[in-house]
């Protein structure tokens, strides 16, 4: 790993987190970058995993939650969402390290005889490794925030704590900040918040030799300066420097939350960085325009991880975009695909004004999807599939509408006689500008298409009127295809392929031309939607949602 070339220096802010997981440790994150660039810095994020899996590609999602997919085809941890979502940082391989990651790195460097004999140990080689990772990030922005994954106090975490009290030195105190959040909570029979945990898990941190400069207390109620005072005798940080964060009804009030307690302000002070006030006018609008909805529509989603919104974190957050641009509400209704194989679709169905069935892997809930799909299909219901929910409205219209009463995909069915979604065993990987080769018995990790390619849009299709374009690109996380040797019989039995590969050869996006709006694409839109930019496909589809509600309510 080198260092960049460029001359500019970056500060470093690193953010711990203590007492629980699950605070907000990425979205406080997030906020801080949305902050600064709202005062015109440039900033990007590293996320530094302390579990042992080299990415996050092969974890399960009910344990993880989302792989998010970058650009550049990386499978990361779902903060990356939230730091593109909230700034115009990209995140690329380079901004998610694990554990596992880091330990690979020097294992190889070890085989390959790089450490001339030496005895390999935690320290220093482990750590300068993730020195390395940190440094990267060197002279590409002018602030760079980096999240330490997990609690402090976990074993795990140690060899990157370790890492970044070793930058404190080699940085300097205007180059490089501690910001630890920690949890206050509220004691109902005691009638009051206590301080206690925050007291530990600052020891804690000591401990490893680390001062935080700032702490951020996640609370349910705001901290009275009494309270901020016995905060700041205790963990040795200037009562101005212990800032609350407070429960909210909506992620998007965080960054003003945080701007009010004076965070920013503090972070700009301790790095020394002189900027003007920031334009904060665009958060403001925003969380205006999400609290006074003027229309309200119930979007159906039919998945396997219905259980775990976290699953989701990205459609959710993107249906939500989809929403703000249409003044409306969007109520989420979670749907076990599994229950609607058995049940009434229009039972389970009722009341919704969209249909979505997301992307997934495995077979599990398919005909309950494809019944879904059927539903919206035949009640002209505006329905939006992802992935594999593309992939099933093509079997859906194969057997229902074409009359290929056996068609399936080859995932769900390998027996299939009519694979109309298949492995497609070569393709055209532009970004390594070589044909890849697969089979069935590829490497599960190594076959997936992962990342952004280009898409070439049909006028006059719902795609085109969304993206107002011809060339798109978005991002992908998938195995299986449209199978072309369908595709005759598929577009003279009605469906509209609206979207494909510069090739032609990748069909990416198809829907039907007598609905109002059924849509079905092969890529990821929700990885690049954006509070203040929504995406133009969540947009139509809940505009679609608006409409049908308003015409059948
Ligand atoms: N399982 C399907 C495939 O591998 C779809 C994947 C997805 O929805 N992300 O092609």
């Amino acid at each position: 790993m080198k260092t960049a070339s460029n001359t500019k220096r970056t500060k470093f802010i690193f953010i711990t987190g203590g007492v629980l997981s699950s605070l907000g440790k990425g979205l406080t994150a997030a906020s801080i970058g949305a902050l600064l660039e709202c005062r015109g810095l440039t900033v990007t994020f590293q996320k530094l995993d302390p579990y042992i899996n080299v990415d996050p590609g092969t974890m399960n999602p009910f344990q993880h939650g989302e792989v998010y997919v970058t650009d550049d085809g990386a499978e990361t941890d779902l903060d990356m969402g939230h730091y593109e979502r909230y700034t115009d940082a990209v995140m690329t391989q380079i901004n998610n390290y694990t554990s596992g990651r880091i330990y690979y790195s020097v294992i190889t460097k070890e085989r390959r005889g790089e450490y001339l004999g030496g005895t390999v140990q935690v320290i220093p080689h482990i750590t300068d490794e993730i020195k390395a990772a940190v440094l990267q990030l060197d002279g590409s922005v002018d602030i760079a925030i980096i999240e330490i994954g997990g609690t402090i106090g976990d074993i795990e975490g140690l060899p990157f704590v370790e890492a970044i009290r070793q930058l404190r030195g080699d940085l300097g105190k205007e180059y490089s900040l501690f910001i630890h959040l920690t949890l206050v909570p509220y004691i109902k029979t005691a009638g009051e918040v206590k301080t206690k945990p925050t007291q530990h898990s600052v020891k804690e941190l000591r401990a490893d030799g680390i001062q935080p400069d700032i702490l951020v207390c996640r609370s349910e109620v705001p901290l009275t300066s009494e309270l901020k005072a016995k905060i700041s005798l205790f963990c040795s940080v200037p009562q101005d420097a212990v800032v609350t964060a407070r429960d909210v009804d909506s992620i998007y009030e965080v960054p003003l939350n945080l701007h009010k307690e004076g965070l920013d302000n503090k972070i700009l002070e301790l790095l020394n960085v002189w900027t003007g006030q920031p334009n904060i006018k665009p958060w403001q609008n925003l969380v205006k325009n999400l609290k006074n909805p003027k229309h309200k529509v119930t979007i159906a989603i039919t998945g396997k991880y219905v259980d775990l919104t976290e699953s989701y974190k990205s459609l959710h957050e993107a249906l939500i975009h989809g929403g703000i641009s249409n003044l409306s509400k969007v109520e989420l209704r979670y749907l076990n695909a599994e229950e609607l194989e058995t049940g009434n679709p229009a039972e389970l169905l009722e009341g919704c004004d969209g249909i979505l069935v997301p992307g997934g892997f495995g077979k599990r809930g398919a005909e309950g999807k494809i019944s879904a799909i059927t539903f919206a299909r035949e009640n002209k219901i505006p329905f939006f599939g992802i992935c594999l929910g593309m992939q099933l409205a093509v079997v859906e219209y194969s057997r229902l509408v074409v009359g290929i009463r056996t068609a399936h995909s080859s995932e769900l069915d390998p027996a299939t006689p009519d694979p109309v979604i298949y492995l497609c065993k070569e393709w055209y990987d532009y970004r390594n500008d070589k044909v890849q080769v697969r089979d069935e018995n590829s490497d599960m990790g190594g076959t997936l298409r992962l990342g952004a390619y280009p898409c070439t849009l049909i006028p006059d299709t719902l795609a085109s009127v969304a993206y107002k374009t011809e060339e798109i690109s978005e991002r992908h996380r998938h195995r299986y295809e449209f199978n072309n040797a369908y595709r005759e019989q598929l577009e003279s039995g009605g469906l509209v392929v609206s979207g494909t590969s510069p090739d032609n050869n990748l069909v990416e996006i198809v829907e039907l031309a007598d609905h109002p709006w059924f849509l079905g694409c092969q890529f990821h839109p929700e990885f690049k939607s954006k509070p203040m930019r929504p995406h133009p496909l969540f947009k139509d589809f809940i505009k679609a949602a608006l409409t049908y509600n308003q015409n059948n309510r």
